[in-house]
């Protein structure tokens, strides 16, 4: 496995990118494509040279989930190479670009803005991000979708599909497990450092919290010996972060609800 560290700046930045299966039998595979941005694509030729592989070279995307900074690239790679592109079912739409679950994302992007009472310059300053989340993608790719446990054979290995919603709702992670090591690719499901946004990163789940809790859990009981995240550096105990991140938010909400306690009924539902 070969991870190449991207330098890009676009929301939280520094997306991971891994090549898994280069100079075996089965499928060169790429997890993430990164964005379309040539600056971005140059870092990962880059990244592939190193290790003598080519772009041209890949037969298989693996999408952690939808948003530009991990799909973005994926439609550009496959009109190159006409490599499979994979993502769950879920997010699979949205990779494909297809019109009605966009328009769908955008005007429930609209509705939530105003009911969360958003003014009106940070409304426009999200738009403007979101736009450019578009940007970074290139043509639409023709996509293969995926649901949980499904495996699929990189190189001379086999990964499976472990689904972590939350982050968005088809957001999945990849199990390589070579009897030494059990490794997650986690996408934004795990991180270092931080926690994704869950909630609005995917406005399509209504429960997108409890969901995120759910897959923590998972991670947890995965008992794996290190995670390979979408974004900066290797997670060396996974478990640990999970928990330490089902605390946070443990300790979140129980914060709200004393904030809940302490406010005066008639403020409530304002
Ligand atoms: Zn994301
Ligand atoms: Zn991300």
């Amino acid at each position: 496995m070969h991870r190449i560290q991207l330098e890009n700046t676009e929301f939280e930045g520094a997306n991971a990118v891994y090549l898994l299966g280069a100079d075996e039998a089965g499928p060169t595979t790429l997890i993430d494509s990164a964005t379309a941005q040539p600056d971005v694509q140059r870092g990962l030729a880059d990244g592939l040279a190193d290790v003598g592989v080519s772009v041209t070279d890949v037969d298989q995307v693996l999408l952690t989930h939808f948003h530009g900074d991990h799909a973005g690239a994926a439609g550009a790679i496959q009109a190159a190479t006409d490599a499979v592109v994979r993502v769950h079912e879920a997010d699979a739409p949205l990779v494909a670009r297809e019109e009605t679950p966009l328009e769908r994302l955008e005007a429930r992007h609209e509705e939530l803005f105003t009911q969360w009472g958003m003014p009106d310059d940070a409304q426009a300053e999200l738009r403007r991000v979101l736009d450019d989340d578009r940007l970074w993608s290139s043509t639409d790719a023709v996509v293969e979708p995926f649901t949980d446990v499904d495996r699929f054979a990189v190189g001379e290995r086999e990964i499976e599909v472990s689904h972590l919603p939350g982050h968005t709702l088809g957001q999945s992670g990849f199990v390589l497990d070579d009897g030494d090591e059990r490794a997650l690719f986690s996408g934004d499901a795990l991180l270092p450092k931080y926690t994704p946004n869950v909630g609005g990163a995917d406005v399509r789940d209504e429960d997108a919290l409890a969901a995120y809790l759910d897959s923590l859990v998972r991670i947890v009981e995965g008992d794996f010996d290190i995670a390979y995240p979408g974004h900066r550096t290797p997670i060396h105990t996974p478990g640990r972060r999970a928990k330490h991140i089902l605390e946070h938010h443990r300790t979140r909400t129980e914060r709200v609800v004393e904030c809940y306690a302490i406010t005066p009924p008639r403020m409530r539902g304002r």
